[in-house]
């Protein structure tokens, strides 16, 4: 009873989940996400969908993707990693699954996740930054998930954090994703790897010296089992972390920052650094309450669970 299924689709991974009431994930599958082809998408999540819920009574399906969802929750406006353009996703879902479904934007299920069932519990102004292919974000105000206007509050990762900056999937230039995703730590990994800097050693060895091979997720790996450059790369992009963090403050004053998503796995290696930066570039320090920066307690499966969370109260109404 009150099982739910929750698909986050990012940038480079589908993964799906049949959780319980409570939050548990009772059984998870993985997909790499598909191409171009917003019909390959749609047909990843339906076989996901008929995996997880066979021999199962699932109450509800909620999607959580990387993308920008209008506030019916019917279609994807946008969405910089993926081939959605004003897409009509929930109707095309529910046509192929038979079942009524609830979209939401990936970055809101891990804030809702993390809000009910992890680090930000009983928080009652949350902010939960995601940390992957691009940059996440999405806020908890006094329970209830602050979606602005028109459904695309919380869009951090575009903030314009270095005019004339590099050039970002959303059109724009200098957005802090480009600086503090888990995409900017592969590409400042591999830029060390191409200069043929002798520090870039122990990168180069563990991909077999393909330097395209280098990624977030194989720095992440590096710096745990304590390579010196590898931590070094993890603190410029907690460095950056913890600059947009400030911005962010100065803006929405919360009592916490859950920080999750692929690149969370660092943890202090990442958050160390980005607390440092956050208390030096934080306007009013010294005079003020300060927020928590905490990791995400549910690790990169907050995105699925709160999707299945989000699809289970929806369907109570
Ligand atoms: C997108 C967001 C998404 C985030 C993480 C950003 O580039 O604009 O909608 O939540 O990446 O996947
Ligand atoms: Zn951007």
């Amino acid at each position: 009873r009150g099982l739910a299924i929750g698909i986050d689709i990012g940038g480079t991974k589908v993964a799906a989940g049949l959780v319980d009431a409570s939050g548990r994930v009772l059984a998870e599958v993985r997909r790499s996400t598909p191409g171009q082809d917003p019909r390959e998408v749609e047909q990843v999540i339906v076989e996901l969908v008929r995996e997880l819920s066979a021999e199962k009574h699932v109450w509800s399906v909620g999607i959580g993707a990387a993308g920008w969802m209008d506030l019916a929750g019917s279609r994807v406006l946008f969405s910089p990693h993926l081939a959605w353009r004003n897409e009509p996703l929930q109707a095309n879902l529910e046509r192929l699954l038979k079942r009524r479904v609830y979209l939401a934007n990936d970055a809101d299920g891990a804030a809702w996740a993390e809000w009910r069932f992890g680090a930000g519990a009983g928080e009652s102004r949350l902010v939960c930054i995601t940390l992957g292919t691009g940059i996440g974000g999405a806020m908890i105000m006094d329970g209830r998930l602050e979606r602005g206007r028109f459904g695309v509050a919380g869009e951090f990762g575009h903030q314009i954090i270095m005019p004339q900056g590099r050039r970002c999937e959303c059109g724009n230039r200098g957005c802090w994703e480009q600086y503090a995703s888990g995409n900017a730590l592969g590409r400042e990994a591999r830029e060390l790897a191409e200069a043929n800097s002798p520090v870039a050693q122990e990168l180069l060895r563990s991909v077999d010296g393909r330097i395209p091979d280098i990624t977030g997720a194989v720095v992440t790996r590096l710096a745990l089992e304590g390579d010196r450059t590898a931590v070094e790369l993890l603190g410029e992009v907690g460095e950056w972390l913890g600059l947009g963090l400030a911005n962010l403050a100065a803006a929405l004053d919360p009592g916490m920052f859950v920080i999750g998503g692929g690149l969370s796995d660092a943890g202090d290696l990442l958050l160390e650094p980005a607390r440092r930066s956050f208390s030096k570039n934080l306007t009013g320090r010294g005079f003020r309450p300060e927020a928590k920066i905490e990791r995400a307690a549910l690790g990169p499966s907050a995105g699925m669970i709160g999707a299945a969370d989000l699809s289970r109260v929806a369907a109570r109404r």
